[in-house]
């Protein structure tokens, strides 16, 4: 391609709310242009990388006897309202009404689709186990789009959905696709690792994310160094260290004017703030959940919702609510005399010993509290890790990273084939709900991953299986009649080779077109300038800092050979 002829309006400055690095240089490098909050338009160079990404995921998924469909983003109502999502998903989910106000939404992933597709083509073992895929746009309200690609409104999702006879059939399809998903991510030059993960109400180890470490990335996990046990926050547990009741006090009620916080009740008692414990007060479909959490933790919100199997997030109660179920101000919530509709006590909890909570009374707290003694809930994992919290099966001390996580793989086993009835003939004649697992990855977010991984302070830097282009060739002077020729005639080989060549024509300074290299991330790049008086241009690689010399008549040769191979993939 010239570049002279080329959509690609690279910027000098990027303005706006671009908070890191690969939203930056997509805008910056012309990839991606802004539509709306969350919404992007490919432009040719964008496009051209998202395409080798794809090709990548298409290759492997096939390789793995997965087939590609494409279904429809438009989906009726009906579908998402049999598997029961219709309104559990929330205000993610796009709804619009056609002329007839027939209700549709936008897929924002597609179990109910491929399900209803099974249910009606599936109808025998025999045709058992299948995998089909697509590629295709996904559409999400998302309540905080950020971040350009990473996370938009409407964006590029390859889906899988596995169907399988029995549970052994799943976990081998599920296998299958982890060792895919490595694969896939290394081809993209991505370093990601798989994390347990959070499987929702189902529960299980069912479910596995693949993240990309990145200090930009909005997930937390959990890792320990000594054995590699590596969890999403939202699912990760520690070691519950116990300790021996010795001497349980007498209860005592105290007045506490003003102390309101953990901090304040912790020094007003002169006391650690382990001692102390929250009693929080949440609401969800419709009910009051309190849960006590040690005074310095947090408490994880994901594990309250599985444990009561709510369809809701937990939010933490307005003053109202919290005034009915403690008949007290905020602040002095506590478990002994509590209303509410579930008490749920981290285990952590009743192995403290003479604990300080609150009262359910204006200014008022209990020191001496004891577990059984003077209260008892469901007691389960409801605390958030924190960092050098014990490691669950070897004890070490765990660390917490951030990351973005690119995949997610999950065994549904028959959630959606039950609510929809999709059912096959086994052996033996008998109807059997399919046993399913879906597999995703946000392609477009890879692609903002490679670049937040691969760049430097001049702009992106490709990895090859990715680059829009693997070759540019630079004219350094445009009024020189012999570079242009030597130029043109390295463009016209390299094209007639297949290589995914770039040649720069453009009318341009030569600092200018070097910038612009730079910002492109090109992996080589061919200098056309004054050495073509000894027959030669200059070779550099764009992830390296030398550059040399070779001659005219080698370049082919070179950008051809094995480990410089410029081909198109
Ligand atoms: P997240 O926790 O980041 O919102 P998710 O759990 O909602 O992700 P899935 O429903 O598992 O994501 O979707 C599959 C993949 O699609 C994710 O692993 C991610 O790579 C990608 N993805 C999800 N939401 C977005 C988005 N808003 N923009 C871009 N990619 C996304
Ligand atoms: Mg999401």
């Amino acid at each position: 391609m010239r570049m002279s002829k080329m959509l690609m309006p690279t910027l000098r400055e990027v303005s706006g709310d671009v908070e890191i690095e690969s939203h930056r240089l997509m805008l910056k490098a012309g990839l991606i242009r802004k539509m709306a909050s969350g919404v992007y338009n490919y432009l040719p160079l964008g496009l051209k990388a998202l395409r080798q990404i794809e090709q990548i995921i298409r290759d492997e998924m096939n390789d793995a006897g997965a087939q590609e469909i494409l279904t429809s983003a438009l989906i009726p109502s009906e579908l998402w309202e049999e598997s029961g999502r219709y309104q559990a998903y929330g205000p993610e989910l796009m709804r619009l009404k056609d002329r007839n106000n027939h209700e549709f939404c936008l897929g924002p992933t597609h179990e109910e689709v491929f399900t209803a597709i099974a249910r009606q083509e599936i109808k025998s073992y025999k045709q058992l186990p299948m995998n089909l895929y697509q590629i295709q746009t996904k559409y999400r309200d998302e309540i905080r789009p950020r971040y350009g690609m990473m996370r938009s409104r409407e964006f590029l999702m390859k889906d899988a959905y596995s169907f399988d006879k029995d549970q052994a059939g799943l976990d081998h399809s599920f296998q299958v696709m982890k060792e895919t998903y490595q694969r896939i991510f290394e081809r993209c030059g991505l370093k990601a690792i798989g994390v347990e993960a959070d499987s929702g109400s189902i529960g299980g180890s069912n479910s596995m994310e693949f993240m990309v470490p990145s200090v930009v990335g909005e997930d937390d996990i959990v890792h320990c160094p000594n054995c590699h046990y590596t969890a999403n926050i939202e699912k990760a547990v520690s070691y519950l260290e116990t300790e021996a009741m010795t001497n349980p006090l007498e209860l005592q009620e105290v007045a506490t004017p003003n102390v309101h916080t953990i901090e304040e009740v912790a020094a007003f008692f002169n006391t650690d703030f382990k001692k102390t414990v929250k009693t929080l007060i949440y609401t969800a479909d419709q009910q009051t959940i309190a849960v006590m959490i040690r005074g310095d933790r947090e408490v994880n919100d994901t594990k309250v919702k599985n444990y009561l199997n709510l369809t809701e997030d937990i939010v933490l109660a307005d003053e109202i609510t919290v005034q009915a179920c403690t008949h007290a101000k905020i602040g002095f919530a506590g478990p002994i005399g509590l209303e509410a509709d579930h008490l749920l006590v981290d285990a952590e909890v009743p192995g403290i010993e003479n604990m300080i909570t609150g009262a359910n009374k204006d200014d008022c707290h209990y020191q001496n509290v004891n577990y059984h003694r003077d209260f008892e809930g469901v007691v389960g994992d409801f605390r958030l890790v924190q960092a050098n919290d014990h490691c669950p099966h070897c004890q070490a001390p765990l660390e917490i990273s951030r990351g973005t996580e690119v995949g997610h793989i999950f065994k549904l086993g028959t959630k959606y084939s039950e609510a929809m009835n999709a059912q096959f003939l086994d052996e033996n004649g008998k109807s059997q709900p399919l046993v399913m697992g879906c597999y995703g990855i946000g392609v477009s977010r890879v692609l903002a991953s490679v670049i937040e991984q691969h760049h430097d302070d001049k702009g992106i830097i490709w990895p090859k299986s990715v680059a829009p282009y693997q070759v540019t060739i630079l004219i350094m002077n445009m009024k020189d009649e012999q570079q242009i020729k030597t130029a043109e005639s390295l463009y016209a080989q390299l094209k007639k080779a297949h290589a995914e060549v770039l040649l720069d024509d453009r009318n341009e300074r030569a600092g200018v077109k070097f910038n612009d290299a730079d910002l492109l991330g090109i992996p080589l790049r061919i200098t056309v300038g004054k050495s073509i008086a000894e027959h030669q241009v200059e070779i550099k690689a764009r992830h390296e800092q030398d550059t040399h010399y070779i001659d005219i008549d080698d370049v082919l040769h070179y950008c051809l050979n094995d480990e410089n191979d410029m081909s198109a993939a």
